[in-house]
C-alpha cells in the first residue's frame, strides 16, 4: 500500500477541530486537558479509534481524504469524547450514557455511534475475507501474512477462520 499523504491544510483543519472541542471540554470542566496525540495510522474500515491510556486518536487517512469536512465534524468529537469519558469516569461502556452525555452536553455534537462514510474508498485498499457470518476487510499487511502462511485470523463473532473471498 502506498503511504497516504494528508495535505497540510487538512491536517490543520483536523487539529483545529480537536482544539476547539478540547476548549469546550476545558470550559465545561474548568480545567486544561492535555492535547491528545493525533496520528493517521488507522487502517481498515474504522473511521478512527481512541487509545485511552495512550491519550491518542488514530484517524483513518483514506476515509478522511474522501470525506474531509463531514469526517472531521463527526469523527474528531466522537473519538475525543471517548478519551474525555475515560478521564472523567474511567472504563465504562464505549457508547453508554456517559459518552452520549459528553457528546451532547459538553461537545455539543450529535451522539451518533457509527459513521456512514462510503467504504468503497477504503475497500480499494483492503482485501475482502469471509468467515461464514460476515465480510471482513483486511489490510494488505494481514493479507500478505496469510498468503505467506504466517498468520490466521478468526472472526470474533463466529470463531471461524477467515478465508479470502473476492465476492464477499
Ligand atoms: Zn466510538
Ligand atoms: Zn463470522
Amino acid at each position: 500500500m502506498k503511504p497516504i499523504r494528508i495535505p497540510i491544510a487538512l491536517q490543520q483543519a483536523v487539529m483545529q477541530c480537536l482544539r476547539e472541542n478540547l476548549r469546550l471540554a476545558g470550559q465545561y470542566f474548568n480545567c486544561d486537558f492535555p492535547e491528545p496525540t493525533l496520528t493517521y495510522r488507522q487502517r481498515g474500515t474504522s473511521a478512527g479509534t481512541a487509545w485511552l491510556e495512550k491519550w491518542e486518536i488514530r484517524i483513518n487517512p483514506v476515509l478522511l481524504l474522501a470525506n474531509q469536512a463531514s469526517f472531521i465534524e463527526e469523527v474528531v468529537p466522537h473519538e475525543l469524547a471517548h478519551l474525555l469519558v475515560f478521564r472523567q469516569f474511567g472504563r465504562v461502556a464505549p457508547h453508554g450514557k456517559e459518552w452520549r452525555w459528553m457528546m451532547s452536553e459538553v461537545l455539543k455534537s450529535d451522539p451518533r455511534r457509527t459513521h456512514e462514510f462510503d467504504l468503497a474508498t477504503v475497500r480499494t485498499h483492503t482485501y475482502p475475507y469471509a468467515c461464514g457470518c460476515r465480510r471482513h476487510d483486511l489490510t494488505i499487511r494481514r493479507h500478505n501474512r496469510i498468503r505467506r502462511g504466517e498468520a490466521q485470523y478468526r472472526c470474533r463473532q463466529c470463531g471461524n477462520i477467515l478465508h479470502y473471498d473476492e465476492n464477499a
